[in-house]
């Protein structure tokens, strides 16, 4: 397993491959790698002959009173995952590497960032469209594999890939879990203990939107009222979003009529944290 730091290293690993016919997956991360990362190396591994994993903190998806400086780090750590789960090449950019200093080209989307995440993060998607784009451009992977976790980041990839004639097959791998259900993500570790207890309603009130709509509840009002009724018995908890969409639009809709996504993005304390559940 190699670490490389610039794109003129990547490319060079990654035109020899191609060369020698092999089949390269793309596993986009900000690094402070869990389990959840580990499963979509896993899935690379298993359907590619080699697998780059970039571990890049991006500051242009982060608005001003974010946590990019605080976002935990730790490549060392990171290298004996990647290495454990059959990473080949961690690329580790700086951001200079990524952003010269006359930066100026930006991948955006309309639609699918209007609602959830994109509402609240106003500059998050323009910032990730352009950074999986950059990496795209670099790697030229012939797959990449993105988590449900982030399930509108999922879908503004498949669209974006879509939309750009992008030649790359688009993989999203399950939400990987604690044992009490709170969905692994490296900001897990902001929690403190009483925090780490409290954060478990967020899964919990994912389970309980899932068990209403499987026993055939509707109302999409109905289902979000006590999907928010729990969360609100949680003193620590104070909601930013909890909304149910058009899986393939993301637009808010009445009634569940279609394939939808429930998504929830919740504040423990300071950490925000996101979860959510989809039907077919
Ligand atoms: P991040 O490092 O948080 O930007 O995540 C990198 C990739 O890992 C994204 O595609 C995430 O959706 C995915 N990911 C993060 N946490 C999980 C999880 N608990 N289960 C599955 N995938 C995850």
């Amino acid at each position: 397993m190699t670490i490389l730091k610039t794109v003129a290293e990547v490319r060079e690993v990654v035109r020899r491959w191609h060369s020698q016919g092999l089949s390269v997956g793309l596993v986009p991360t900000m690094g402070y790698l869990h389990e959840g990362h580990a499963s979509l190396i896993d899935k690379s591994a298993e359907q590619n002959d080699k697998t780059v994993v970039s571990v890049f903190v991006n500051p242009m998806q982060f608005g001003p009173s974010e946590d990019l400086d605080s976002y935990p780090r730790d490549l060392n750590r990171d290298a004996d995952i990647v290495s454990a789960h059959g990473g080949n090449v961690i690329f580790n950019p700086e951001p200079e590497e990524m952003y010269h200093s006359d930066f100026s080209s930006f991948v955006d989307m309309t639609v699918l960032t209007d609602e959830l995440c994109g509402l609240s993060r106003p500059v998050h998607f323009r910032g990730v469209c352009t950074v999986v784009t950059k990496l795209f451009n670099i790697v030229k992977p012939d797959r990449a594999y993105f988590g449900q976790k982030d399930a509108q980041q999922l879908a503004v990839i498949k669209h974006m890939v879509s939309d750009l004639n992008m030649d790359i097959e688009i993989i999203g791998c399950p939400i990987v879990r604690e044992s009490d259900g709170l969905a692994k993500s490296s900001r897990n570790t902001y929690l403190n203990r009483e925090e780490r207890k409290a954060a478990v309603v967020l899964s919990e009130t994912i389970k309980l939107g899932e068990t209403l709509v499987k026993n055939g509840e509707t109302d999409c009002a109905g289902i979000l009222a006590k999907m928010k009724a729990n969360i609100d018995k949680e003193p620590l908890a104070e909601i930013d979003y909890v909304k149910i969409v058009d899986a393939s639009t993301m637009q808010q809709i009445e009634k569940i009529d279609r394939p939808i996504l429930c998504a929830m993005a919740v504040y423990i304390g300071k950490t925000r944290l996101i979860d959510n559940f989809f039907t077919e």
